[in-house]
């Protein structure tokens, strides 16, 4: 159940930024011995768009609340809303036959949900569930379609987000056939951390192994293996993460990659908005990103 939030009076301004204060994440944090990176207060894609762009999609109303384990989409359903998470994250998992269902997404501040929309498509072909609690800018997608289909600098802004996507689906498909489960855990935890904004999250041990395709005796030996390494501690759900640049040593490359194609493709937003004397979000981030990985 989607519950909106936030006082009328500043819908208007937050609408313009993009952005909007953090409150106590859904997830639990009671690992309080690691210390944790500044909360963001934006959606990413947002940011990167002019504030007329950014009213114009979003409007004036606040952002909604976004449950833990809340399903916004099932495989097949028809798409009502366009999210753009701005301290809530959603996994998207394959149409399962029986118990084989696999995540092969994750969205963040850095991205979207909905992006079948972008094509003029209004079915989800996956399912979307809530992982991280938070919030999230809600958009009609016939509103959305109506914008982009109007804007070309707000469709060409997000088209390229569409590659990034892509792109990330086709390296998790390669990654599943060919990189090793504790490998896979490793990227699996970054990302996540990532998109928690936090070295500290909540996940079961059953949601894990459902995440990464194997059984919980994989990611039982998985989590046991980099615990041993004391990259991460993991206690009945409690994930914290405790060596970052070693985590991302035990990650298979796909972690790299994502970011790679992430900073290059949505860097090149970095020409148009400097010319504009002013840093966009994406363009933060895409630095970020290039400074936060060595390849
Ligand atoms: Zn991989």
């Amino acid at each position: 159940m989607l519950r909106r939030v936030g006082s009328v009076a500043n819908r208007t301004a937050r609408a313009a930024r993009g952005c909007w204060s953090r409150r106590t994440p859904g997830f639990r944090n009671d690992v309080s011995t690691v210390p944790t990176r500044p909360a963001p207060i934006e959606n990413l894609l947002l940011a990167a768009l002019s504030s007329e762009d950014r009213l114009r999609l979003i409007g004036d109303g606040p952002p909604v609340d976004l449950a833990l384990s809340q399903s916004l989409s099932q495989s097949g359903d028809r798409i009502h809303h366009v999210y753009f998470p701005i301290d809530s994250f959603i996994s998207l998992i394959t149409p399962g036959i029986e118990r084989a269902q696999l995540e092969i997404g994750l969205v963040g501040n850095e991205g979207m949900l909905g992006v079948p929309v972008l094509l003029g498509i209004n079915v989800s072909p996956l399912r979307a569930l809530v992982q991280g609690a938070g919030h999230a800018w809600r958009i009609d997608a016939a509103h959305f379609l109506r914008v982009i289909e109007s804007h070309a600098s707000i469709r060409t802004a997000l088209n390229r987000y569409l590659y990034v996507f892509l792109a990330q689906l086709m390296q998790t498909a390669t990654c599943t056939r060919f990189h090793l489960v504790e490998a896979r855990l490793a990227r699996w935890l970054l990302m996540t951390r990532d998109r928690a904004h936090s070295n500290q999250f909540h996940v079961t041990h059953e949601f894990l192994a459902y995440m990464l395709g194997v059984r919980r005796v994989g990611v039982t030996s998985a989590a046991s293996a980099l615990q041993r390494r004391k990259l991460i501690r993991y206690r009945r759900g409690d994930i914290a993460v405790l060596d970052v640049r070693g985590l991302e040593g035990a990650a298979c490359p796909c972690y790299a990659i994502d970011k790679k194609i992430y900073g290059r493709v949505l860097g090149k937003a970095r020409g148009s908005r400097q010319h504009a004397g002013r840093e966009s979000g994406a363009v933060r981030l895409a630095a970020q990103i290039a400074g936060s990985i060595s390849c």
